[in-house]
């Protein structure tokens, strides 16, 4: 294999070639940083590159033992993950300058098991959206089309990945912003279980819909990172104390029997060219040996407005923090007698952009006297619903099967001034969020100009591995996940 190609290379080759040592962590990084150098001025893909701590890692590595599941595995990180000592700002301007006290627990088990990390991979400012273009520091553009967008809020994971700047990534994802960038970028991308991954360090945006997950460049990826990732933390009182089963003996698993889930839902606003990607792929399932069910899931039509009420009410309140006092930025003093409330107002103004003040606004509308129960407190009914619907699909199949985005990656600017329009691209990823169940985003075919489509599987709480194994058999037998942008390396 040609030295240049290793970062085209997955996790899974990479890595035991470093193990092994016919490749070291100082050839790896030089790569990378031949290829930043030469493609994330256009992309965008990082906010930063600094050769100087990419250069340390590989040296410190190379003092090591050669063990680890990553060892010497670039890993690209969004924005909001607390990497301790370095700058973590959620692409936003209020908090320009703020450094992370300690390590986010997923970082800690990247660090166990010898990764490279690779921060800060651009996302909407504080992934409030689906495009990237929320970016207080410039937007992120996609590999495959440099006049559109990559999705969001993981962006830059997803850009990264897909345009070989990295090996895997860390994205999260609050209503798809794992899933749709993985879609629109022709990536895996997964959310797990609420409560599979510790949110420990992960800046909060919506404390119940909030997870961490891989993208990577094929479904084997996915399995090696989340298992590094996934488990129980006594620092996050909301991660499970269940047992994290082993995702990749689950690839090798026969699907044949397994009972997949195709719903009934709205296409209004769903290219047909989506529609016959999907459809194909539910043709190529019923090969694998599986058994197709048609599921209903009546609320589904409600999960957008469900999510922006719940979404935007815990935003408002977990972005409470940011006042000018502990972190980040604070707008310049006066002596005026209303100093402080000043310096509060005049700090939230100049610190937050458009997209994050609308949900601050929204959230603490929602949650206001008078109209908390009428819009919170019955979006919280209807959550329960559309959790509800999912508990009796899984009664029937082991995987439902849907798109992960109405369209493929849309031009930049498209959608930037109309919010409505932003929201709707993320119809079907929304209600994985709401029900708290894993979902995972893989190429499966591609649009008439050439840009990837999505397909979405999910499955019941906690059951990572069948969703996993399922898109693996898929992967297997189809090759969309070769396709590669022209900027990749061939
Ligand atoms: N696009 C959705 C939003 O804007 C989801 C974002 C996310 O998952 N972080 O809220």
């Amino acid at each position: 294999m040609p030295a240049a190609s290793w970062l085209a290379q997955p996790m899974h080759v990479l890595q035991p070639a470093l193990a092994q040592g016919t490749l070291s962590p100082a050839a790896v990084v030089e790569e990378l940083l031949a290829r930043l150098a030469s493609h994330n001025p256009a992309l965008q893909a990082f906010l930063e590159v600094s050769t100087e701590r990419l250069r340390a890692q590989a040296h410190a590595l190379s003092q090591q033992p050669r063990q680890g599941k990553l060892y010497g595995v670039p890993i690209a990180l969004k924005d909001n993950l607390c990497l301790q000592g370095e700058l973590t700002t959620c692409a936003s301007r209020i908090l320009e300058g703020f450094r992370a006290p300690y390590d986010a627990t997923v970082i800690t088990r990247l660090k166990a098991e010898g990764a490279l990390l690779v921060p800060r991979a651009n996302m909407d400012e504080f992934a409030f959206g689906s495009s990237t273009e929320n970016s207080a520091f410039g937007l992120t553009r996609n590999p495959w089309d440099a006049s559109r967008v990559p999705g969001g809020s993981s962006g830059g994971s997803a850009a990264a990945v897909a345009a070989d700047l990295c090996a895997g990534a860390l994205g999260s994802d609050t209503g798809g912003s794992i899933r749709q960038p993985a879609a629109f970028c022709g990536v895996v991308g997964l959310k797990p279980t609420y409560g599979r991954v510790s949110r420990y360090g992960l800046v909060a945006f919506a404390s119940s819909l909030d997870q961490i997950g891989p993208l990577t460049k094929d479904v084997r990826d996915a399995a090696l990172l989340l298992s590094v990732i996934a488990g129980h933390d006594p620092r996050d009182s909301t991660s499970a104390p269940v047992a994290v089963p082993d995702y990749l003996t689950a690839l090798e698993r026969p699907v044949k029997g397994l009972r997949l889930g195709v719903p009934q839902l709205s296409e209004e606003g769903l290219d047909p060219q989506i529609k016959q990607a999907v459809e194909a792929a539910v043709r190529q399932f019923e090969q694998l040996g599986l058994q197709v069910e048609r599921i209903a899931l009546p609320h589904l039509p409600h999960a957008v407005e469900v999510y922006y009420i719940i979404a935007t009410a815990e935003a408002s309140s977990n972005l409470a923090r940011y006042d000018g006092v502990q972190y980040g930025h604070r707008a310049a003093e006066n002596r005026h007698p209303n100093a402080l409330l000043d310096m509060y107002f005049s700090t939230r103004t100049s610190g937050f952009g458009p997209e994050a003040r609308r949900r601050i606004l929204l959230g603490t509308y929602v949650l206001s006297q008078g109209y908390y129960e009428a819009y919170y407190l019955k979006g919280m009914k209807v959550r329960t619903l559309i959790k509800q619907d999912f508990e009796q699909a899984f009664q029937r199949c082991d995987v439902v099967l849907m798109p992960t985005t109405p369209t493929p990656a849309f031009r930049v600017g498209e959608k930037l001034t109309d919010p409505l329009q932003m929201y709707l691209s993320d119809i079907y990823t929304i209600s994985a969020n709401l029900a708290g169940i894993p979902a995972l985003s893989m190429p499966c075919g591609f649009s008439a100009e050439s840009l990837p489509i999505g397909l979405q599987l999910l499955a019941a709480p906690f059951k990572e591995d069948v969703l996993l194994q399922a898109a693996y058999a898929y992967e297997q037998a189809t090759e969309w996940h070769r396709r590669k942008p022209a900027i990749s390396i061939k």
